[in-house]
């Protein structure tokens, strides 16, 4: 029994998992499990990163291990503040914890003395030719390329002009830092990679001006986990061609050649592993394409309800805990994909389901009036948030002689096949309330159906003996005097096509024109608490989710305020997604 749920626990590991526990069996690192989720803060989280995040966080949490927050901030030109706070703060909200933040650029002295260090070890040169002329003398895998007139520069040479780069003395774009290593590799990674540039036209968030060369990507990505200690480096698959780089970079300075740059000794060993990243449909997640979509208004913001932003799908009604179902759900391998939207709202509604109260809201509202319920009075009655679940709590629900419902319940003339309101017809339940029949109606002078007219049954009161009843229908309700008007933003995928990354022409020309309708509807009177402040936990303000009955889920959006209750639409309540 013992061996076969050990197996079976095995079966479901995921292959990095794999990779982690056979590390263990070895004794690699000494045992040590220190992983880093390391964003680029030039940007808000979207759900990709989210899958990178339950990745690192998720190893570090499962093996006793510690993740880091590392901020990759080596572009000066991009990035701010503003990204560092929203993405702690989305990391908070997703419920993980860091051990340590640290960021790229901590490291600016040590890279730098690395690079002088390279320099001094005739493995780096300072290149003075365009962008252009480099990538020209790239070659292709099959070609070698050519090698920079720059590449023999004698080592004072190097070392006086990087300095003088560093000094601010040199114009942005004239020269580079690069690794002297093989022009002919088949990797087309250790064809000479440029590991410092110029940046002299934005000051970085943090160090200033301090500053005038900025290491690139493949020189300070795989030093910053060396520097740190980082055991097992996880990333998407697009850096598995930079993987020989990064070790190669790290074996200038670890083992034979260890100078003391990390406190693990000799034998340490950060390692790059790769799984696939998260491609979903009817949305892009280029971070260049979402900045274009805020910037020119397309959108509301970054945490719009339509975008892929972990504030967005927060906005939108999207729970930690259904985001974090959905990565088990997809999964980590080495094949890239594309996930169907509609798992992802599977997801949320399946969460939804078993914890959203529910709520009477009216979209398109008729007057019912109860003729036979006298004037004046009304009553408060009482209704399970979840039908079934006292566990779950009630709600009052206030009930009086003039109710809203849905006009479509409704029908002055109607055949045997409809089972709701229509004169002379069937018994038809309130929500939660009483039994009532249809009389009549009143129109106006275009024919439109202004009032409804029922009498109820005083012994059909849900909670009552009369209550066991059955009828053919139960149709919705909200009580006139005590209904709130609340807005409704009603929410769809904001792109009209699939795949919009992989359509010829300008994304913005694919963009779903009906991704948002905003409607004003009636809703119980529960909801007023919804008017008062929001409630903080973890100094986290929590989103109420309801499912409207009939409607589809709803969270309350933060534009709320003391007189006005905006709701937004997470998800509609079919569920079309096959599996
Ligand atoms: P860019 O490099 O264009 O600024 P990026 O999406 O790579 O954008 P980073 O901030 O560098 O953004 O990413 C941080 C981490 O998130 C990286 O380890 C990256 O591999 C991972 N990541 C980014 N996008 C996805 C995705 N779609 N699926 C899974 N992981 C992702
Ligand atoms: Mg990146």
């Amino acid at each position: 029994m013992e061996v076969e749920k050990t197996q079976n626990e095995e079966r479901s590991l995921n292959f990095i998992e794999q990779i982690v526990e056979k590390d263990l069996a070895e004794g690699v690192n000494n045992g040590r499990i220190q992983t880093r989720f390391p964003p680029e803060p030039n940007g808000y989280l979207h759900i990709g990163h989210v899958k990178a995040i339950c990745m690192d966080f998720g190893i570090a949490e499962k093996y006793n291990g510690v993740c880091n927050l590392r901020f990759d901030d080596t572009n000066p030109a991009k990035e701010d503040t503003e990204y560092v706070e929203t993405i702690e703060r989305d990391i908070r909200w997703l419920g993980f914890k860091w051990g340590q933040i640290f960021y790229a650029s901590d490291y600016f002295q040590q890279l730098y003395d690395l690079a002088i260090m390279f320099i001094k070890q005739g493995k780096a040169y300072v290149d003075e030719q365009t962008a252009e002329q480099i990538a020209e003398q790239k070659g292709t895998p099959t070609e070698p390329g050519v090698a920079s007139p720059f590449r023999d520069r004698p080592i004072e040479e190097n070392l006086r002009l990087f300095e003088a780069m560093q000094r601010g003395e040199i114009e942005e774009g004239k020269m580079v830092l690069r690794a002297k290593i093989d022009m002919a590799n088949p990797n087309m990674h250790f064809r000479d990679p440029i590991m410092y540039r110029i940046i002299t036209s934005h000051p970085h968030h943090r160090t200033g001006r301090k500053w005038n060369v900025y290491p690139m990507y493949d020189f300070a990505h795989g030093q910053s986990d060396y520097f740190e200690g980082v055991t097992h480096s996880i990333c998407t698959l697009e850096f598995e061609v930079h993987r020989p780089l990064y070790d190669w970079f790290i074996d200038q300075f670890s083992g034979p050649n260890f100078c003391g740059l990390s406190p693990y000794g000799p034998d340490y060993r950060p390692k790059q592993r790769e799984f696939n990243r998260l491609n979903i449909t009817y949305t892009v997640m280029s971070k260049r394409k979402m900045l274009q979509l805020v910037k020119e208004g397309l959108v509301a913001g970054w945490d719009d309800p339509r975008m892929p932003t972990v504030c967005g799908l927060r906005r939108r009604g999207y729970t930690p805990q259904a985001i974090r179902t959905f990565m088990d759900k997809i999964g980590y391998t080495k094949v890239e994909g594309m996930i169907d939207q509609g798992l992802l709202e599977h997801t949320i509604r399946e969460d939804l389901k078993e914890t959203a109260p529910r709520v009477c809201a009216i979209f398109d509202p008729v007057k019912l009036v109860i003729t036979n319920y006298e004037g004046g009075v009304s009553e408060t009655l009482v209704a399970e948030n979840i039908d079934g679940h006292p566990e779950l709590g009630t709600r009052e629900m206030q009930f009086g002689r003039e109710l809203w419902i849905e006009r479509g319940d409704f029908l002055e003339e109607a055949d045997n096949k409809f089972y709701r309101l229509s004169p002379g017809g069937r018994e038809v339940r309130l929500k939660a309330s009483y039994i009532i029949q249809a009389t009549g109606c009143e129109k106006d002078e275009d024919g439109k159906i202004t009032t409804v007219y029922a009498t109820y049954d005083p012994n059909s009161k849900s909670g009552t003996e009369g209550g066991n009843r059955k009828t053919k229908a139960t149709i919705n309700w909200v009580e006139c005097k005590s209904a709130l008007d609340a807005e409704v933003r009603l929410y769809d995928r904001l792109f009209a096509v699939e795949n919009p990354s992989a359509e010829e022409g300008d994304f913005r020309d694919l963009l779903n024109p009906d991704s948002l309708e905003v409607k004003t509807i009636k809703i119980e009177s529960a909801l007023r608490c919804e008017l008062h402040e929001p409630v903080l936990k973890d100094g986290i303000e929590q989103e109420n989710h309801y499912q409207l009955l009939k409607q589809g889920y709803f969270v309350v959006d933060p534009d709320t305020t003391s007189d006005h209750l905006v709701l937004n639409r997470t998800c509609s309540l079919k569920d079309n997604y096959l599996k």
